[in-house]
């Protein structure tokens, strides 16, 4: 069997295994498609069956998570950990908590963040979790409840030196801060290293919540340096108003762009004159409201009903930090028509398969979210470090650090792109370099 029908029996195989997974299906194609050249050199991975193992969970969990809300009912929600691959170090990936949480985008999630770890270069393996639960419009006590109702749970099948969860959507630091007095608690242990995104005051990194959103920044300022360019003086397009899309703002502004737009899932704002950051962290960190407020402030800005519609605002570079499939391949036509010259994903999987076909094929500068914001685990891997060590980095170091790690991600892409003959396309370079670590320490364990 060559290379070309091995990717394609396995691809047919998952296809078969999981009916009506979209999500996952979409992710394990785009990666499977970019491997195909890796087994013309391998050919002893087909023989080890390693694509077979790579694409099934080492362990999926489902769970009931029953709570009480202030009005006194039962409510109860379904809670996920896919534990994905464990090959080069102990499983590491995010909660959300969000109502589109289903098994297919946790899986799916799962998948992309083995490879994500294994880019960083640091010995973490890949997981992800979370709830259908919404904390949007719940008292802090019904996201307590909530947040100790899970981890009741998910206690069973986590540990420093096992699965570290950390945050994605829905879960910042409220929610970690919940979860960890919750686990030390029944468990009776103080285990720092349990989870990453802590509060600075028990074990947090330094640097961790701006990590994703910096890190998507410092690999986009590598990419457009490589290409001669840089962010001063630059349109800049940031969908989101979360955790990556606001520190995302927060470094493009640093280093010379203007950031002309951001959203929320409701609608978008437009303000040509640069967005102001501080009304934004004001309106979505401290008053948990809605991007639309901005408008009270800056009445001369434009808000936009509707999220999609963000990718018309003209711009150079896009940076999509809101949510999977936020990009479609109409909004790519619309953005290569403007002129935009640099894609950067912050969020997991934004762009769908046929619009970074469009960013390919149109020669657009294209960051996939696997390296682009691989910032974020990379930091929180940082964490468990200081944890260890029971010591803490300043900002400082751990900034340099982050920088460094998002240079080597870039060079290292790039160059298994190059040596695979695909020159600049980092998604299959990506994808490649995240693979080999993970195959050859498969290789290295046995059949496990
Ligand atoms: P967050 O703080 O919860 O923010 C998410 C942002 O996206 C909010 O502005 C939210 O708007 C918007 N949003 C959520 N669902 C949406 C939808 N269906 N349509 C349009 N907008 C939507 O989450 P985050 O941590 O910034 O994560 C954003 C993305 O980055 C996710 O794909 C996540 O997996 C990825 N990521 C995060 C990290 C990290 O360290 N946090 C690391 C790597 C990748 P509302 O305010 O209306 O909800």
């Amino acid at each position: 069997m060559n290379s070309k029908e091995y990717v394609q029996s396995v691809y047919n195989q998952v296809e078969k295994r999981n009916p009506n997974e979209t999500e996952f299906l979409d992710a394990v194609k785009e990666v499977l498609t970019s491997l195909e050249p890796v087994f013309d050199n391998h050919p002893e991975y087909i023989e080890a069956g390693l694509l077979e193992r790579v694409t099934e969970p080492e362990r999926v969990v489902s769970f009931r998570v029953p709570w009480v809300d202030d009005q006194g009912k039962v409510q109860v929600n379904r809670g996920f950990r896919v534990q994905f691959n464990s090959a080069i170090g102990p499983y590491k990936g995010g909660l959300r908590f969000h109502p589109s949480v289903n098994q297919s985008i946790i899986k799916f999630l799962g998948f992309e963040q083995t490879f994500k770890n294994s880019l960083t270069g640091l010995p973490i393996g890949g997981g992800k979790g979370g709830s259908d639960f919404d904390p949007k419009g719940k008292s802090d006590n019904e996201v307590m409840r909530f947040c100790q109702a899970f981890m009741s749970e998910l206690q069973k099948y986590i540990g420093s030196d096992l699965d570290i969860p950390a945050g994605d959507i829905g879960v910042g630091a409220r929610e970690i801060g919940y979860m960890f007095g919750y686990y030390n608690k029944i468990k009776n242990v103080r285990e720092q290293g349990v989870l990453t995104g802590k509060g600075l005051t028990y074990g947090g990194s330094l640097g961790r919540t701006q990590a994703t959103g910096y890190g998507l920044v410092y690999f986009t300022n590598e990419m457009l340096q490589d290409a001669g360019k840089s962010f001063r003086h630059q349109r800049v397009v940031v969908s989101g108003s979360g955790n990556v899309a606001i520190y995302a703002i927060e470094k493009v502004q640093e280093l010379g762009g203007t950031v002309v737009a951001c959203s929320d899932s409701d609608g978008y704002i437009v303000d040509d004159n640069g967005i102001q950051l501080d009304l934004i962290k004001e309106i979505k960190l401290v008053r948990r409201g809605r991007i639309k407020e901005y408008l009270e402030k800056v009445p001369t800005a434009k808000y936009v009903e509707g999220f999609t519609g963000i990718w018309s605002v003209k711009c150079d570079i896009a940076l999509p930090c809101a949510t999977q499939g936020e990009l479609d391949v109409e909004a790519a036509k619309v953005l290569v028509k403007n002129g935009t010259y640099a894609v950067a994903e912050g969020a997991n999987m934004p762009s769908s398969l046929e619009a970074i076909k469009v960013f390919i094929d149109n020669d657009i500068l294209f960051g996939p979210g696997k390296a682009a914001n691989a910032g974020g685990v990379a930091c929180s891997a940082l964490e468990m470090s200081q944890n260890s060590m029971r010591y803490s980095w300043t900002f400082e170091e751990v900034d340099e650090k982050l920088k460094r790690i998002m240079a080597d991600i870039y060079t290292n892409s790039k160059e298994a792109a190059v040596e695979y003959g695909y020159d600049n396309n980092l998604v299959v370079g990506s994808n490649i370099a995240g693979f080999l670590k993970v195959a050859e320490s498969m290789m290295a364990h046995g059949i496990v």
